[in-house]
């Protein structure tokens, strides 16, 4: 039998981080997944490849949009084989970096599943189909997350997916259903329309991405009910049947019910946690009712040996989130004072335009009876939002009204995913509206609408006439 002083278990963003700090730290380290390298969901099915394809899909937008500019470009001849491998060779450079990375650093990374027997050993399905055993003194589950199933609906096929087929571009579908209008469902349906495909999403709630505040969302609807066949929200799919020609769906919304037939169904309705078959009965290591691992503050399970990270640890669940974790539980197991507590943790969804927000939102304030004030600067008073010809943008700071401190961030524009990161830094440093005003920002940037809100906070903002509200 095999001895680690740690064993990671999948290879994702925070169990490759986590095994990466861990080693550089001076520890033996084990690495388990069943890829042959490291990089998980969000390298091999998630976060990347789709980035990827959306970056296709913008190219393709803007040789459209380029019209105005005086360049005209004939409709784009697409080469789906060519996009497929230009995909996988993104997926492949960065994975087989993380390999080498690994190899570097001495970490043994092992092919395959692990199980959990006990506190301290680990048995594991090697990929030759071989087993192998190991004991750890401390253990990381990092499992992450798989797509949830509607229950009651036909698997995965040719023509019902999930976010990892579809990704695969196994076809082009002339009508496209999306079920689900959450971030992976509005991205992988802004792609498929750009290459072609009349896309529906249908959303059970009264919005698009719920959770964003309504505001940032405006934009992004507005674009994608012109791009978009069409978007039913407030609809649920009551039945979805596989035929020989399409996927028969019945719709319901309000007390309207029809039908309609598709060539491809993309189920995007959420991703759950992969936290069954992992032996945790033989543990102490508890889940709540949704399948999450339950940790505290420094990642610890209910069993002293094993820390539990990313998506298989609770919401949110995304990559940054998941290293973060990651990092914070290595440095507990090496005994030093770390807790994940973030003020701010970024949310992206890479549309076109993006939508960004860090912190507290307008809605959580709302619900919170919280006292805030919003100040948003418009990116129509932005040269440089002008020069790229895109007017739907907005940067909006949220601010508690007695310290002027910046509690949240929002933004909807081209880049939007690039500039959060400056409001996650303003509200981790306590920053207040001042000091986003002070700080001089580049021009012509999109960066400078982050200083625009603070100047429209304080009534004087230079590209715009929005005098301050006279108290009382
Ligand atoms: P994962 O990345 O899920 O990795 C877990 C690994 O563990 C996997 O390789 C899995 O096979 C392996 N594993 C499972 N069971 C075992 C076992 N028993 N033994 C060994 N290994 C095991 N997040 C963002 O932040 N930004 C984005 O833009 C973004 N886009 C996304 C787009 C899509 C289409 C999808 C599906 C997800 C996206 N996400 C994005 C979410 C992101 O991928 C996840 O939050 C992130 O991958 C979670 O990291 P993780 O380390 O917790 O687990």
């Amino acid at each position: 039998m095999d001895q680690t002083q740690l064993a990671v278990i999948g290879a994702g963003p925070g169990g490759y981080a986590a095994a990466f700090l861990a080693a550089d730290m001076g520890m033996q380290v084990t690495l388990i997944d069943p890829e042959l390298n490291p990089g998980g969901v969000c390298l091999y099915r998630g976060c990347i490849p789709s980035k990827a394809l959306l970056h296709v899909a913008k190219v393709i937008d803007e040789s459209r949009q380029a019209a105005n500019w005086g360049v005209i470009f004939g409709p784009p001849k697409l080469d789906l084989d060519r996009m497929r491998v230009w995909k996988g060779e993104v997926v492949e450079k960065l994975t087989g970096g993380l390999g080498v990375l690994s190899g570097k650093r001495k970490i043994n990374y092992i092919q395959g599943r692990g199980r959990l027997e006990n506190a301290t050993t680990l048995s594991i399905e090697l990929a030759d189909g071989k087993s192998d055993s190991l004991t750890f003194e401390h253990a990381i589950i990092a499992t992450g997350s798989a797509p949830a199933l509607i229950p009651n609906f036909p698997p995965t096929s040719t023509r019902i997916w999930d976010s990892t087929s579809a990704l695969e571009i196994p076809s082009l579908p002339k009508r496209l259903l999306v079920i689900g209008g959450g971030y992976i469902g509005l991205e992988l349906g802004s792609v498929y329309a750009s290459i072609g495909s009349k896309v529906t999403v249908v959303e059970m709630m009264p919005t698009l991405l719920p959770g964003a505040d309504a505001d940032l969302v405006r934009p992004l609807a507005k674009k994608l009910e012109g791009e978009f066949a069409a978007i039913h929200l407030e609809t649920k799919v009551q039945e979805l049947t596989e035929t020989k020609n399409g996927c028969a769906v019945t719709l319901q919304g309000g007390d309207k019910s029809w039908n309609e037939t598709f060539d491809a169904v993309l189920v995007s309705v959420g991703r759950r946690p992969l936290s069954a078959d992992l032996g945790l009965e033989n543990t102490e290591v508890q889940t709540d009712d949704k399948g999450f691992i339950l940790v505290d503050a420094k990642r610890r399970t209910g069993e002293p040996s094993i820390y539990a990270i990313g998506d298989v640890a609770g919401e949110p669940m995304l990559a940054h989130k998941a290293t973060h974790e990651g990092r914070t539980a290595v440095e507990a197991i090496l005994g030093e004072p770390a807790v994940f507590e973030p003020a701010a943790i970024p949310a992206v969804v890479f549309t076109d335009p993006e939508i960004a927000w860090a912190g507290l939102t307008e809605d959580e304030a709302k619900s919170q009876d919280r006292e805030i004030q919003v100040a948003r600067f418009p990116w129509t008073a932005s040269g440089r939002a002008t020069t790229l010809d895109r007017f739907d943008g907005v940067t909006k700071l949220i601010l508690e009204p007695k310290t002027e401190r910046v509690l949240g961030i929002g933004m909807c524009g081209p880049g939007a995913g690039e500039l959060i990161a400056e409001g996650v830094l303003a509200i981790e440093m306590a920053a207040t509206a001042k000091d986003l005003e002070l700080t001089i920002h580049p021009h012509p940037t999109l960066s400078e609408t982050v200083m625009g809100a603070a100047e429209v906070f304080f009534g004087t903002a230079t590209d715009l006439y929005r005098p301050r509200k006279k108290k009382g």
